[in-house]
C-alpha cells in the first residue's frame, strides 16, 4: 500500500478539482510513492497530531483542514503551522488534506451532519454550476454499443439516480481521406458517405480525461469526430450545504436541545425562534454564513452552521432560526466519514481515528 493508493481512493470520492480557489487540499508533506504504514484521521493537523501518528505507527495523516493554506517563505518553527511541517518532514509523515472538495460532494461533510440530525429527502442546498460537460461523438452503427458501454464505464451518462443515460440519432456522415490517412472505411481521395450514429452523453468535468480516453480507445476511426460542450446546468450532487426534512415536526426548543446532545456542545448560539415547531432543516459544516440567503430562499425553518458574527445574526432574525453550533462540533463526524471510506476500500489496513480533540474553542458553563 502506498500513500498514493489512499489518495487515489479518497479523490475518487471527492475530486480535488472541486476545491475552492482559496483552499489547499491535497498532499502537503511526504511523497506519493512512500509505502504507507497506517493512516491517522483528524479534523486538524497540529504538532501533537504528528507525534500521535508516529507513536501509533502511522506515517500518513489524513486531515479535513489543510495545515498550510498559503505559501510559507520561512519554516523556522515560528507558530504551530511551521512547527507541524518541521515535525512531519523530520519524521517522514505525509500530511494529506481533503477539505472543500469533501464539503461539496453529495456524500461528504454535510451528508454526515444531516444523517446525525436524522434528516430525510436530502439534497444539496446550493448546487455548483459549471461542473457538467456534454460529449457528442460520431461512430458507425455497429460500433456504437461498445463505445457507449466504454463511455458509461468511464463515468459518463449519470443523471441523478439514473445511470447509462444517452441519446443517439442516425444520419449520414461524409469524409475524404487524405494521402497520409489510414481510413477505417472508404478509399483515399474519394468522398465517402455512410450511416453514422451521433451519440450524446453527459459527464462531470472531473471525468473528462477518463471519458475521452475511453472514447479514443473504443472508437474505430483514425480521427475521432467529437465535440465537448460546457453546460449551464447545475450538477445536483455537487455544491454547498444540504437541506432535508425531519421525519415529523419537532418542537423548536426540543430540537435545539437535541442539537446540543448530537454535537456534544454545551451551548448553541441562535436567533429567536420564528415558530414553535420546525421540520425543514438546512445545514453547512464549518463557516456557512455565505449560504444564509440560500437557506432562507429554500424555505428552511432552521439553518445550522458555525462561525456566525454578531451582525450576521441580524440577517436571519424573523426569517428562520439560525443556529451556530461551533466549527469543530459541526465537522467532527468527518473523522468517522473518512475513516469508514478508507476502511471500506482497504479493510485489512490500519486506519485510526485521532484520540486528540483539536478544538481550540472551550466553553465554561
Ligand atoms: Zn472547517
Amino acid at each position: 500500500m502506498r500513500i498514493k493508493d489512499i489518495i487515489h481512493h479518497l479523490e475518487s470520492m471527492a475530486p480535488p478539482m472541486l476545491q475552492e480557489s482559496y483552499d489547499n487540499a491535497g498532499l502537503i508533506t511526504g511523497k506519493p510513492g512512500w509505502t504507507c504504514s497506517g493512516v491517522l484521521v483528524t479534523l486538524d493537523t497540529l504538532p501533537q497530531t504528528i507525534d500521535e501518528a508516529v507513536q501509533r505507527g502511522c506515517n500518513m495523516v489524513v486531515s479535513h483542514h489543510p495545515i498550510v493554506f498559503k505559501g510559507l517563505k520561512k519554516i523556522t518553527g515560528a507558530g504551530y503551522v511551521e512547527e507541524t511541517i518541521i515535525r512531519a518532514i523530520k519524521q517522514d509523515v505525509a500530511i494529506y488534506a481533503i477539505h472543500t472538495n469533501l464539503d461539496l460532494v453529495h456524500r461528504g461533510v454535510n451528508a454526515r451532519i444531516a444523517e446525525k440530525i436524522g434528516l430525510q429527502d436530502t439534497r444539496i442546498l446550493s448546487p455548483k454550476p459549471g461542473q457538467l460537460l456534454k460529449l457528442t461523438v460520431f461512430v458507425t452503427t455497429e460500433h456504437r454499443e461498445a463505445l457507449l458501454q466504454a463511455l458509461f464505464n468511464a463515468g459518463a451518462g449519470n443523471i441523478g439516480h439514473y445511470a447509462e443515460c444517452s441519446f443517439t440519432l442516425e444520419g449520414t456522415g461524409t469524409f475524404k481521406a487524405g494521402a497520409d490517412a489510414q481510413p477505417f472505411i472508404g478509399n483515399k481521395h474519394e468522398r465517402f458517405a455512410g450511416t453514422e450514429s451521433r451519440v450524446e452523453v453527459i459527464l462531470p468535468i472531473w471525468k473528462k480525461k477518463e471519458v475521452l480516453h475511453a472514447m479514443r480507445t473504443n472508437h474505430p476511426y483514425e480521427e475521432v469526430a467529437y465535440y465537448l460542450h460546457e453546460l449551464a446546468n447545475t450538477h445536483q450532487e455537487v455544491g454547498s450545504g444540504m437541506i432535508g426534512m425531519l421525519p415529523q415536526p419537532e418542537q423548536t426548543i426540543d430540537f435545539l436541545q437535541r442539537l446540543k446532545s448530537v454535537f456534544g456542545t454545551p451551548v448553541v448560539k441562535h436567533t429567536p425562534a420564528v415558530q414553535n415547531q420546525v421540520r425543514k432543516i438546512a445545514v453547512c459544516g464549518g463557516a456557512g454564513q455565505f449560504l444564509l440567503n440560500d437557506a432562507i430562499a429554500s424555505g428552511a425553518d432552521v439553518y445550522i452552521t458555525s462561525d456566525i458574527k454578531y451582525h450576521e445574526f441580524f440577517d436571519a432574525v424573523g426569517r428562520l432560526l439560525l443556529a451556530d453550533i461551533g466549527h469543530y462540533e459541526s465537522e467532527q463526524f468527518t473523522i468517522d466519514l473518512l475513516t469508514e471510506q478508507i476502511s471500506i476500500k482497504f479493510p485489512n489496513f490500519a486506519v485510526l481515528k485521532t484520540g486528540l480533540s483539536t478544538n481550540p474553542v472551550c466553553y465554561t458553563t
